[in-house]
């Protein structure tokens, strides 16, 4: 994608792209929108390949669903964080995705979510 992620990020969190400043951290990557000096975390991302996928998903939901619209914030974020499962392929490398057994969370993980990540660069999807 050669756009800048925040130009879209923008209308995911409602906030003025021109306001967002991305915190690329080593593992996730969060989106705060940056008013004067209080800062506050607009979303958060366990890589900049799920921020894509994030961003990718919502703006076709967009275009191809009218009814997304009429969802609420919370929804349309859920919404679009659960689609992130059904991806076939890094949006960084391409590489290929793999779930993975996360026993460790096991005990303390409510929903059995997935664990996806990219074979080739390692980038957590989900
Ligand atoms: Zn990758």
């Amino acid at each position: 994608m050669s756009e800048d992620p925040t130009t879209y990020l923008g209308l995911i969190v409602e906030v003025d792209p021109e306001l967002l400043v991305v915190d690329d951290a080593e593992d996730s990557i969060a989106v705060r929108d940056e008013p004067g000096s209080a800062a506050q975390t607009a979303g958060e991302w366990p890589s900049e390949a799920a921020l894509l996928a994030d961003v990718a998903t919502f703006v076709s939901l967009e275009e191809w669903l009218p009814e997304f619209e009429a969802l609420d914030g919370v929804e349309r974020d859920e919404s679009v964080a659960r689609l992130r499962v059904f991806l076939k392929a890094c949006l960084t490398c391409g590489g290929d995705l793999e779930e993975r057994e996360d026993s460790r969370n096991a005990a303390t993980v409510e929903v059995s979510a997935p664990d996806l990540s990219c074979t080739d660069c390692g980038a957590v999807l989900f």
